[in-house]
């Protein structure tokens, strides 16, 4: 089903999703599903599967290094229709413009369609680890509306190089990635929201936002995105801060201002233990006013981790 049937369906009352990340190449798929299971409890309709940008690495060949590419999470896909599979439940695969060919995509998302998958979330992605900006790959996209455009081409049964006539062409919901706080490299919030709107305009049917601290920022956001004709579900995406470092790493990664009582509180935690207890208080009452706010969904990222989601979620749904 799709993500905006689900929000339909709950007819106003906030549901619970989240966010996983592949693991690391050879590793067990298991290692998921304890992350998974105890968050099935709180009936999530859909969880969200990223997808990591290649990297570089180099190998010693006769005294020589030699440069290569690999991704170290791969495996999106595969995912994806492991947990619909095991959970019943609908899966979001991430879809990147970075390291893509026009061509790879639509054979991912023939597979997608094949697997029975209804959603897809339209990114650009990343610039690589070595790369100070985005730099597009030959043949892919530059920009994420352009992924969503080759996406809703295909809903009308139009590929990159035939047209195909038939009643059974994907029906895909799309997401695409909001930024309360401004993306990184947009010249002003303004500017970044009229991007927003062009790639609503060229077919994405909800938003889920980069993660933020401040709710006042999420209903700014809102209240701005509702004035520039953005009329989908906006998903705020938010996460607990859950070791001391992140303090310096969030903002500087995310492009986010954390709220003073919170950098103050994790301030006076005696180790990271403490500081995961002050995060999970914290995500709880952010919750509880978003919710209150009405958003449609409340959508985590575990990065993997899901003890604290846990907590939250036990105290909310
Ligand atoms: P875009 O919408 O293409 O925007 C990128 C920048 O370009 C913005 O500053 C925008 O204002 C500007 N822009 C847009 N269109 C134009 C144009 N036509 N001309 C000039 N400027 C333009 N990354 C991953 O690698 N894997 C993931 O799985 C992943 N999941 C994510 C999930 C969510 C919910 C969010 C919020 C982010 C996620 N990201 C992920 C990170 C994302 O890839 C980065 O934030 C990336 O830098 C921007 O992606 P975008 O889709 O927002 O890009």
């Amino acid at each position: 089903m799709k993500v905006t049937e689900h929000i339909e369906q709950a007819q106003g009352k906030t549901l619970f999703s989240f966010e996983i990340i592949p693991p690391k190449k050879g590793s067990s798929i298991q290692e998921l599903y304890d992350n998974i299971d105890p968050l099935m409890e709180f009936n999530p309709p859909f969880i969200d599967v990223t997808t990591s940008r290649e990297e570089y690495i180099y190998i010693e060949r006769e005294g020589l290094l030699e440069k290569k590419i690999t991704r170290m999470r791969p495996g999106t896909l595969g995912i994806c229709a492991a947990i619909a599979h095991k959970y019943n439940v609908d899966t979001v695969p991430h879809v990147l413009c970075g390291g893509f060919t026009k061509e790879e995509t639509e054979y991912l998302m023939v597979d997608c369609h094949y697997l029975g998958l209804d959603n897809v979330m339209a990114l650009r992605g990343d610039a690589m680890k070595e790369q100070q900006y985005f730099e597009p790959t030959k043949g892919g996209h530059n920009y994420a509306v352009g992924l969503v455009e080759q996406l809703r081409d295909m809903n009308c049964g139009q590929y990159l190089n035939d047209r195909v006539e038939s009643k059974n062409c994907a029906d895909f919901c799309i997401g695409v990635a909001g930024y309360p706080e401004k993306h990184l490299e947009a010249p002003s919030i303004k500017n970044d929201l009229r991007r927003l709107k062009e790639k609503i305009d060229a077919g994405a049917h909800y938003v889920v936002t980069q993660m933020f601290f401040d709710n006042q920022k999420y209903f700014e956001f809102v209240e701005m995105a509702r004035a520039e004709g953005i009329n989908v579900p906006i998903i705020p995406g938010i996460k607990p801060l859950a070791v001391e470092r992140h303090l310096q790493l969030l903002p500087q990664v995310f492009n986010l201002d954390l709220p003073q009582a919170l950098i103050e509180a994790v301030e006076g935690c005696k180790n990271n233990k403490e500081v995961r207890e002050v995060g999970i208080e914290f995500c709880i009452q952010q919750s509880k006013e978003l919710m209150e706010f009405g958003v449609p969904v409340l959508h985590y990222y575990s990065m993997g981790k899901s003890d604290n989601i846990k907590a939250i979620a036990s105290a909310l749904f």
